[in-house]
């Protein structure tokens, strides 16, 4: 297949041959094939601009690898770290920040794994353990009981959160089983979805989101703001209003990391400000996740999102939701 046929120059094979590829049924029935500029399709499939890699992009976006502590943790702040628990997705989307790593068929061995148990054992100062990947939810039933049983049996361990993609774009996975599987004794699991567009939460994934929670699981979104997928004050809000709607609590909101050949997905930060600042003055408290970006070099996250408090020479400025300025006096 060779769309761009005639023209010389790169082509989709080259992309494929430089970033995993791949789309689950789920998603590729929703995509409109007679929307050029479809939100679904602009995900994941794949788009000759991604070869055009920018000198400011990086591998490692977010610095990852500047905090590895054992080959597949991540230990940039004392309270928590990410085990990266598989390289694999069910989807590969096109502006991933971990696009250079997943894809590869390397899974995270029993050994590895157990050297990252060691490490959070050994660190009291480790309160949570933050599951990524890849997408954590591709491992089995089996394995996911046995990980957050190990968690679950260290004392300082209290906190376990999944981040996934499985329940929109794979929903079959999401059995009751695997829910089950995600609770233990003497620690609390949050499950965080990654969705970026209101359509993604389809019938099906709606009932995977239900089999997390009714399990007694609470749920966190997070969402990468997205050039023509959801870069509009109507869609963003539409996004959020959906979360609440599932009992999902809007957690981030991310600008898009300089991943390589991803220039196409990212909009300005001035940009990002005005929409949160519509989504702000429009929807409920519910609806309002943290806008952040992650300061490249890995030195965390930063929020984004426009003040509504400043202070002048003569005292406090509140920003009302109408938009206007008004005076505040702080009592002393
Ligand atoms: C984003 C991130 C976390 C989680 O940060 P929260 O603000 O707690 O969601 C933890 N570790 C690393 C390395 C991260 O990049
Ligand atoms: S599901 Fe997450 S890790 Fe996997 S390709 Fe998408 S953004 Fe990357």
């Amino acid at each position: 297949m060779r769309p761009q046929t005639a023209k010389a120059g790169p082509s989709l094979e080259d992309v494929a041959a430089r970033y995993a590829v791949a789309i689950t049924p789920a998603m590729a029935a929703l995509i409109d094939p007679g929307d050029p500029n479809d939100p679904i399709a602009a995900q994941f499939t794949p788009d000759v601009r991604e070869l055009d890699a920018l000198p400011h992009e990086r591998a490692d976006p977010i610095g990852d690898d500047a905090h590895a502590a054992a080959s597949c943790l991540v230990h940039r702040y004392p309270d928590r770290v990410l085990l990266k628990l598989v390289n694999v997705c069910p989807v590969y989307c096109r502006f991933c920040f971990r696009r250079e790593t997943v894809g590869q068929p390397t899974a995270v061995s029993a050994a590895v794994l157990e050297d990252a148990l060691r490490y959070i054992r050994a660190d009291a100062n480790i309160w949570e353990v933050i599951l990524t990947g890849g997408d954590p939810f591709m491992v089995s039933p089996r394995r996911a009981a046995h990980l957050t049983q190990e968690l679950a049996a260290i004392d300082h361990v209290k906190i376990v959160r999944w981040h996934t993609r499985v329940p929109v774009v794979a929903p079959e996975r999401t059995t009751a089983e695997f829910a089950q599987a995600l609770r233990a004794e003497g620690v609390t699991t949050y499950v965080v979805l990654h969705a970026n567009h209101p359509r993604e939460l389809t019938p099906h994934a709606r009932t995977a989101i239900a089999r997390i929670i009714d399990a007694g699981i609470p749920m966190l979104s997070q969402s990468v703001l997205l050039r023509g997928v959801n870069d509009d004050a109507e869609t963003l809000e539409s996004l959020m209003r959906t979360f609440v709607e599932l009992r999902i609590k809007p957690y981030y909101l991310h600008h898009g990391d300089l991943a390589p050949g991803t220039s196409h997905f990212r909009t300005t930060i001035e940009r990002g400000q005005a929409l949160v600042q519509t989504l702000h003055d429009a929807a409920s408290g519910l609806c309002q996740p943290h806008y952040v970006i992650d300061s490249p070099g890995g030195h965390g996250k930063a929020p984004l999102a426009p003040p509504s408090a400043r202070r002048t020479q003569d005292g406090w400025l509140l920003r009302g939701r109408d938009g206007a300025w008004r005076r505040y006096e702080d009592p002393q």
